[in-house]
């Protein structure tokens, strides 16, 4: 049977370095078609995550929110529009084609298929008619996949960016309910060996910069992140009071409560909603991430994202180098 690693498996070694300041780091990354990030964060397609105010604030930041599907058309419209240049997510069944059309004469240049099993013939057969029906201008981003196959498949489906983790996520019972799925890193590391030219989105169960870091240093293009932005004031939903305590919801799309808000009942249980702290603005938040990483790049000796790739060094840690890997003043 293979071994697996999970992000907390493992450490970066720090390097020989002569970056002098955090802000001499370069984290853009180019999305080939669209904006040109300057940040490799990406809020996910997620209706407690990323509405107009979350994929603004977002833009504002250098990175990118992708607009969740879990609406009409005419409201997903809606958000778009009051958003600065954002993408958009949408399924592989029922008004998928005509709510890609909307977006694409709307002004959307990235479309996100956004399906928990992205290996899949459905996956195909959307990307195939997206193609025909919009051409070679958008950029397709879709996933989501587990496998070095399954990046493959998909970029030769015409996917540009492809979404990497299957079961990882922080509010995600998918492995609970299927046994399937793979660590998120470990996916990470298999895709990174494809020759495609896809993009990679190391997506599932980043807990901080540091594990930010290691998806990134691993092979991965981009990172996108659900629980990191959940309960900020841009995240959808309101505030509520729990045991005297400000908090928002944060809740998997495969989640009953999720499934009944969007279509009035549920259909599968792949996810669980939870009340998260309230957490304030979302600039905070991504800025304490970017600090993070900058650092981890100047602990590899790196300028460039591509630069900390080809430097990256990791090892394996053992249980208890992982209780020394955090703080631990309190044991
Ligand atoms: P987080 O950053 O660890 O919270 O993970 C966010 C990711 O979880 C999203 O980008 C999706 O890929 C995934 N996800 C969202 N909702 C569900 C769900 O209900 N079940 C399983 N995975 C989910």
């Amino acid at each position: 049977m293979r071994e697996s690693v999970c992000f907390d498996d493992v450490l970066l070694v720090p390097q020989l370095s002569d970056i002098k300041t955090r802000s001499s780091v370069d984290l853009s990354v180019d999305l080939g078609s669209g904006p040109v990030l300057g940040v490799p964060f990406i809020s996910a397609p997620m209706d407690t995550v990323t509405g107009h105010r979350m994929a603004s604030a977002m833009a504002e930041a250098g990175g990118l929110g992708v607009i969740h599907r879990y609406n009409s058309i005419d409201q997903q419209l809606d958000l778009f529009e009051k958003s600065k240049y954002a993408a958009a997510a949408i399924g592989v069944t029922g008004d998928f084609l005509e709510r890609a059309e909307s977006l694409f004469d709307a002004g959307c240049n990235i479309l996100c298929v956004d399906v928990a099993h992205g290996h899949h013939t459905s996956v195909k057969l959307a990307l195939e008619s997206l193609r025909s029906h919009l051409g070679d201008s958008i950029s397709i981003m879709a996933g989501n996949v587990a496998t070095l196959q399954a990046f493959n498949d998909l970029s030769d489906w015409g996917a540009n960016i492809i979404r990497v983790g299957v079961g990882g996520g922080s509010i995600c019972s998918t492995r609970l309910q299927t046994g399937h799925g793979v660590p998120t890193l470990q996916s990470v590391i298999d895709c990174a060996m494809s020759d495609r030219s896809s993009l990679m989105i190391a997506d599932g169960g980043i807990k901080n910069s540091g594990d930010m870091s290691k998806a990134l240093a691993a092979g991965a293009d981009l990172v996108m992140i659900g629980r990191l932005l959940a309960g900020t004031e841009e995240a959808p939903g309101d505030v509520v009071q729990v045991n005297g305590k400000k908090c928002k919801v944060y809740r998997g799309m495969a989640s009953p409560e999720a499934q009944v808000a969007w279509r009035g009942e549920y259909r599968s249980n792949e996810g669980v909603s939870r009340t998260v702290p309230f957490k304030g603005p979302v600039k905070d938040i991504l800025n304490e991430l970017e600090r993070g990483v900058r650092s981890s790049l100047s602990y590899s000796g790196a300028k460039t994202l591509q630069e900390f790739r080809a430097k990256a060094d990791f090892i394996k840690q053992s249980s208890l180098g992982r209780v020394e890997s955090g703080t631990h003043i309190d044991i």
